[in-house]
């Protein structure tokens, strides 16, 4: 048996399902009305695996794929060599890792002319470079940031024989909430500068999930360029509803490992901070914090034979306890994400009692946890 191979019979996986990101895929172009999509498969898919989701999404003819690091990228390229497959880096690159962005096809984003006066004095000559170029709107994170900066960067590209350009690209800060006024703010800047540099609008691309959705008649959607929506859940803030219905994706799930009796007065796991008021029985899960569910999950409800269990006691990091209303046997499933009968648990519901949002918990899940597809 392969590493591989052990490591998917651990009794602890998540299941993904790839045909149910196709269909988003299409949902959401469909609905955004958009002819493109960069289909976001940073952070190993947001925790999905990045080499299943990327051919799955191939299959049905998305060829452009963005990822965060060169790292990723690389390591996408070699899946997918095909030619007419894109990779854009989203991130602020490393300028020195030029030739390996080169050498493998990798078009970073790029905010200013220093980066790529450095970047050209690194490749050789009839190499080339393909460039993405950010624009600055407000994420105040990287990208030119007035009309004459996107002017110059555009300068730059259009006169070297070395960079030849991508697309021009925007990211918005507040696509996923209610306030109005700062994204208009950030469409508004982002029309002004590109069409005053005159850079056509077949290179646009500025919708992520959150615009795609909810602000697809302000922006053009020819090229959209999403992430969470492929992966089945709603990206906003949880008093914005989704407008069409996703089809969900993952189901993180683990099998009773031991079974027993807790007498009154007897308590769980580290800090003792659980104790039973009454006999019970109790189940141990062999899934902990090094797999991403988090030490806040103390208290979350499981679904155990189509019903709701809860975890009792601090969640430590390769096991937990949760609550039974019978002895089951080990061995049993045990639903952390997902369905089971009629009960359901979201990952927006996991989010929300942890307190923290989808994507921070699926780029969590760890890399012990086998992903069965
Ligand atoms: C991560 C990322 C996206 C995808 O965002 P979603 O909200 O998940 O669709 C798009 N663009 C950039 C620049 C990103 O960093």
């Amino acid at each position: 048996m392969t590493n591989d191979e052990i490591l998917n019979l651990r009794p602890t996986w998540l299941e993904i399902d790839l045909k149910a990101i196709q269909e988003n895929a299409k949902k959401v172009m469909s609905y955004a009305g958009a002819k493109r999509l960069i289909a976001v498969v940073k952070a190993n898919a947001y925790g999905h695996g990045m080499a299943a989701v990327a051919q799955a999404l191939l299959e049905i003819g998305v060829t452009d794929f963005a990822v965060a690091t060169v790292g990723e990228g690389v390591a996408l390229r070699e899946k997918l060599s095909q030619e007419n497959v894109t990779i854009t880096l989203l991130g602020v690159q490393d300028v020195k890792q030029t030739p390996i962005m080169v050498k493998y096809r990798l078009a970073p984003a790029v905010g200013t002319t220093a980066w790529l006066e450095e970047a050209m004095s690194q490749i050789t000559s009839g190499q080339q470079l393909n460039v993405q170029l950010a624009v600055d709107t407000g994420m105040g994170r990287m990208g030119a940031h007035s009309e004459a900066a996107v002017k110059s960067l555009y300068d730059v590209i259009k006169s070297s024989e070395q960079l030849v350009l991508s697309g021009v690209f925007t990211h918005f800060a507040t696509a996923d909430d209610n306030n109005e006024t700062y994204y208009k703010k950030q469409v508004d800047s982002f029309y002004q500068w590109v069409q005053a540099a005159n850079i056509p609008a077949d290179y646009w691309h500025l919708a992520n999930s959150g615009s795609a959705i909810w602000h697809h008649n302000e922006i053009d959607t020819n090229t959209i360029r999403v992430g969470s929506v492929l992966y089945g859940y709603n990206p906003g803030t949880p008093d914005l509803p989704m407008p069409f219905e996703l089809s969900s994706v993952l189901s993180l799930k683990s099998k009773i490992g031991s079974v027993h009796r807790l007498e009154t007065g007897e308590s769980v796991s580290y800090g003792a901070t659980y104790t039973a008021e009454m006999p019970q029985w109790v189940a141990t899960l062999p899934i902990g914090y090094a797999d991403g569910y988090l030490r806040r999950m103390s208290g979350m409800k499981v679904l155990v034979d189509g019903h709701i269990e809860h975890v009792i006691g601090r969640v430590t990091m390769d096991q937990i306890v949760i609550t039974l209303n019978k002895m089951y046997p080990v061995g049993t499933v045990v639903t952390l994400i997902g369905q089971d009968g009629e009960q359901k648990i979201t990952l927006e519901d996991v989010a929300n009692y942890a307190k923290s949002i989808p994507h921070e918990i699926l780029t969590t899940l760890g890399p012990r946890l086998p992903r069965h597809y």
